[in-house]
């Protein structure tokens, strides 16, 4: 399994695309599709006409809104260009009205010529070919929806914390995981509401039993400290500061 970051920032960040990532199992498909990510995704050297699922872990725009450019672009490439498949959008709650406006409301949308489906998950497992996926629900804000998402393929672990605060879910979803990419906004010296903190990301990391963490979601705020000795303070194993276009093997 390959994990590739799109996005490593938050929305308004001077030098990382926001919340976006790449995995490849037998499957290729995204994780989030926050702003600036679509150019990292082209830069990868991917085929995004290929993609056929994109997994939202909630609806704050640092997540999502590269959503509209892409699918804009497949409109006009499924009309006039060539083929692509079918296209699965799956999500939170709010997933299937967020999408349904989006998809009934922005000019030309509805021209798609391929099947768009909408999927709410909360926090059951499914499986996308081969590979199974096990979203959770995490804390982050009081009137949306949040999940992170638990990877397994070829006997290997992959976690995506979404935005999360420190939660005993965010524990269970990251048991034994190889790797786990956490939402580490602040520094430890710095924290705020929602998210967690580089000394949390450890915390988390530590009690889960992590092989190897990936810190990510960096404020700007972040730059400005040693966010991996922080975490390194809570979690003796691997911590990897995470960058844009970064390839990890899981
Ligand atoms: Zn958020
Ligand atoms: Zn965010």
């Amino acid at each position: 399994m390959r994990l590739t970051i799109l996005g490593s920032g938050t929305n308004v960040h001077p030098t990382r695309a926001a919340a976006g990532y790449l995995v490849q199992t037998d499957q290729t498909f995204l994780l989030d599709f926050g702003p600036r990510t679509l150019m990292n995704l082209l830069k990868t050297g991917t085929d995004r006409h290929r993609i056929r699922h994109i997994l939202f872990s909630h609806f704050h725009a640092d997540h999502f809104s590269d959503f509209i450019t892409f699918f804009f672009d497949q409109v006009f490439y499924s009309r006039f260009v060539g083929k692509r498949p079918d296209l699965t959008l799956i999500g939170p709650r709010g997933t299937r009205r967020l999408f349904g406006v989006i998809l009934k409301t922005f000019p030309g949308f509805n021209a798609a010529a391929f099947r768009v489906s909408i999927r709410e998950v909360s926090d059951r497992s499914f499986w996308l070919g081969q590979t199974r996926i096990t979203p959770h629900t995490v804390v982050h804000s009081p009137r949306l929806h949040c999940v992170g998402y638990r990877i397994e393929h070829g006997g290997k672990v992959l976690v995506y914390s979404g935005d999360t605060q420190y939660c005993e879910s965010l524990v269970r979803l990251c048991r034994r995981a190889d790797v786990a990419a956490l939402d580490c906004s602040f520094p430890a010296n710095r924290p705020g509401p929602g998210h967690m903190h580089a000394g949390d990301c450890g915390r988390v990391a530590r009690e889960a039993g992590v092989r190897r963490l990936i810190l990510s979601h960096f404020y700007p705020v972040a730059e400005r400290y040693n966010v991996k000795k922080q975490a390194g303070q809570q979690f003796r194993g691997r911590i990897i500061r995470g960058r844009d276009l970064m390839k990890v093997t899981v």
